[in-house]
């Protein structure tokens, strides 16, 4: 074997020393370049829950590269099963999410990023969306699949049994507490229409007001026909196990046996971006969008809860859906 003299040991020495640590002194910067090298999309989707990956699914079948930015922070998380859904009646939710991911992944022109949308503008493509981890993506439409975020009331135990036993619709979850001990926690117009709807499920039936009623003297008369009582204590606890109610406890001391409790706290909307941007908001906090879910800027749309107070998976789908067929249809109209 030859031998290498000293000269040859200190420059071979020194090639392989750089050739170990270049990359590794690349590597931040080639990081810095990757996030300011701004990517191109015809279609970014922020939210990729069933409204964005339905969205997704439609466009990736159209050959439209799209990108789905997601953080992951779907409104059902807590909740054991969901139901009402066909062909996934009873799933634990991230199962569907998860089958739902693998099917939209077979379509190689969608891609998924894990972070989150936190400001955006237009740009002369289209738009252009920044994000929590720094980077900057633009494509020629949006489409906001954001959701909502449930504002969780200040009662110990209420958080703790939201999707479990503290319920917000009686399609979802109704049948499996059917003809249990069952409240609906509201006041006026909402508590007396909230209770008339869930006395189909359970003839075993309170409304919590929670404080003085404010139901007219025509409503009381007619939960007491129905023999659903008014309770005015005001709650100073739920009482659960691992999210089952067990019992309602008031501040006056007294305590009432409870398995299922319905009502619908506030809402923000969990994604501030549509409004930064100037979509038009509904009274009620919802973004205003048309029938083809198109919002009040042109090129931006939004599907599923963010829209509606028809707070299903199902309808989150089809909204999803509608989205990419119209945004298609609308790319199509542009460039042909
Ligand atoms: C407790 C509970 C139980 C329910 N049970 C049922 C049931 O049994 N059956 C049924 O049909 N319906 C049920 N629903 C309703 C159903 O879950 C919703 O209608 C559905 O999840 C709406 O889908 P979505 O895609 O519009 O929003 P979501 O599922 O809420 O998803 C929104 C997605 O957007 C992401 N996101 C938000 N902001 C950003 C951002 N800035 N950047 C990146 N990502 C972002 C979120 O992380 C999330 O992944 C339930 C709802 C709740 C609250």
């Amino acid at each position: 074997m030859k031998r290498l003299s000293r000269r040859g040991f200190i420059i071979q020495s020194g090639v392989m020393a750089t050739a170990i640590t270049l990359p590794l002194a690349l590597n931040p910067l080639l990081t810095k370049m990757e996030m300011t090298r701004i990517r191109q999309f015809d279609v970014i989707i922020t939210g990729g829950s069933y409204s964005g990956l339905a969205a997704a699914l439609a466009l990736g079948r159209a050959l439209r590269t799209v990108l789905i930015i997601d953080n992951g922070n779907p409104c059902n998380r807590q909740t054991p099963y969901s139901h009402n859904f066909i062909t996934q009646d009873g799933k634990p939710p991230h199962v569907i999410t998860a089958s739902a991911k693998r099917q939209v992944k077979e379509y190689k022109t969608v891609e998924f990023h894990n972070d989150s949308v936190i400001t955006g503008n237009k740009n002369e493509g289209g738009f252009e969306v920044h994000t929590r981890s720094g980077r900057k993506f633009s494509a020629k439409k949006l489409i906001f699949a954001t959701g909502i975020k449930d504002i969780m009331p200040g009662i110990p135990g209420f958080a703790q049994s939201w999707g479990i036993s503290v319920l917000h619709c009686p399609y979802c979850h109704g049948y499996e507490v059917r003809d249990q001990i069952t409240g609906v926690l509201g006041n006026g117009n909402f508590g007396y229409e909230f209770a008339a709807l869930i006395s189909n499920w359970t003839k075993d039936l309170a409304l919590y007001t929670n404080g003085k009623s404010a139901l007219s003297a025509q409503q009381t008369k007619k939960l007491h026909q129905h023999n659903i009582p008014i309770i005015e204590d005001e709650i100073e606890n739920l009482e659960h196990e691992s999210g089952y109610l067990k019992k309602i406890n008031f501040k006056n001391g007294i305590t009432r046996e409870i398995r299922a409790l319905y009502t619908r706290p506030d809402f923000v909307q969990h994604c501030s971006v549509p409004e930064m941007i100037g979509c038009v908001m509904t009274e009620e906090g919802y973004i205003k969008v048309d029938s083809a879910q198109r919002t009040s800027i042109p090129g931006v749309f939004a599907c599923g809860d963010n829209t509606t107070k028809l707070r299903t998976v199902a309808n989150a789908v089809a909204m999803g859906t509608t989205a990419g067929l119209i945004v298609n249809k609308e790319l199509i109209e542009e460039e042909f």
